[in-house]
């Protein structure tokens, strides 16, 4: 049985002080793991189980437009225009049923009507069982994830078990990524880890265990509004008209979604790059044989470390001013958006430490270790599967 468990939002700094006691219990590990960019949840759980990066599974943030019509599509709960056949069939999921393998998955991102999972338990079907509020109903989400967790490893009856832990992520927004509530959630979240581990170890079959985190954490300081900043600017008519909009959901990083023509793009990019708020505007070209799609954004705009970007329109009122914590910034720059890996397991080399490794690479990498073929545009990890004799 092959375990993969993402715990949501510690950087691999604030890990770090745990790090220890895992390898200590035999772990191997991976200081840093390299996350996506934007660096926010759905992007890099998309690019996780499936190898690929957003131009091939088209998760570039957890909202995205309609580029037609600038309808806002917020992925929570999952979303049909992009949670399809098309997504699905990328992932590992998809892989182990073509092996006749059979998969278990607890709250991971964009699975809702994924039929390659043989027992699905969706964060949004969670959620609404819950009674509790505040801190205790993100406490209830978890504990489903780690009943449920446990639960299908003593069943063996599944070969690979994929589950994701929420708290830490949502209380770090909240309160801080290293206030009190979000520690203490965190310790909760790698006890639980230890719990998978001794259930594995009990359950007398051949296991291996993965346990990563899928983004970190920086601090707020300000807040940035380019949609009202167009509606100023010499491009006011463009955004009434529809065509042209950020789109992001208080994040570092902002999709920029455009129906101009190229030339008129850069120009507006050339304008935010000026700003102080703004790190780099990414244009996002298209790669030869990338099919077209109206969800696919013309560039990504990183907002410089401590900025809280938000998509609000002319009268609206900002959403996100009570934020404390966010991600989303280049991962390559900012170094705070990069979280951790451990592993241990039968078909796992004991007492390796890596300083770091890429998130799309852990797709491959189970692959490998179930020994099945899984097409992606990431490679497994070097030198860390043991060779069977
Ligand atoms: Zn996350």
């Amino acid at each position: 049985m092959n375990v993969l468990i993402s715990v949501d939002g510690p950087s691999y700094t604030t890990f770090e002080r745990y790090a220890g006691s895992f390898i200590e219990n035999g772990f191997s590990s991976c200081k840093k793991l390299i996350t996506t960019f934007p660096s926010v949840t759905f992007t890099a759980h998309a690019t996780a189980i499936t190898g690929n990066h957003g131009n091939k599974h088209l998760v570039y943030d957890n909202v995205l437009l309609r580029g037609s019509t600038m309808e806002q599509v917020p992925l929570y709960g999952d979303h049909e225009l992009i949670c399809n056949d098309e997504l699905h069939k990328q992932t590992l999921f998809h892989s182990l049923a073509a092996s006749s393998l059979t998969s278990c998955c607890i709250h991971w991102p964009l699975t809702s009507g994924n039929p390659y999972i043989n027992h699905l338990v969706t964060e949004s079907s969670s959620k609404k069982r819950i009674q509790a509020r505040d801190i205790d109903a993100v406490y209830e989400v978890d504990g489903i994830a780690i009943r449920e967790t446990l639960g299908a490893i003593q069943s063996n009856a599944y070969d690979f078990v994929a589950t994701r832990f929420v708290g830490y992520d949502a209380l770090s927004h909240q309160h801080g990524k290293d206030s009190v509530e979000a520690i203490h959630c965190l310790e909760t979240l790698l006890d639980y880890v230890n719990d998978i581990h001794r259930a594995l170890e009990e359950s007398g079959t051949a296991y291996n265990l993965i346990v990563f985190s899928d983004h970190g954490q920086s601090d707020v300081r300000t807040f940035f509004y380019p949609n009202k900043i167009l509606a100023q600017s010499v491009w006011q008519q463009e955004l009434l008209n529809n065509q042209i909009r950020f789109v992001g959901d208080g994040s570092g990083s902002m999709l920029f979604y455009s129906s101009l023509e190229q030339e008129q793009n850069q120009k507006i990019m050339d304008y935010f790059n000026e700003m102080t708020e703004v790190s780099h505007f990414y244009a996002l070209v298209k790669l030869e044989g990338e099919h077209n799609s109206e969800l696919r954004p013309a560039g990504i705009m990183d907002l410089n470390d401590t900025v809280c970007g938000e998509d609000i329109f002319a009268t609206e009122e900002p959403k996100y001013v009570g934020l404390k914590s966010l991600h989303g910034y280049h991962p390559h720059i900012v170094d705070e958006m990069n979280g951790f890996m451990i592993w241990i397991g039968d078909g796992l080399k004991r007492g390796v430490q890596l300083e770091q490794q890429s998130i799309g690479s852990i797709a491959p990498t189970v692959a490998k270790l179930f020994g099945i073929h899984h097409p992606c545009t990431s490679t497994e990890i070097k030198d860390i599967i043991r060779e069977l004799k």
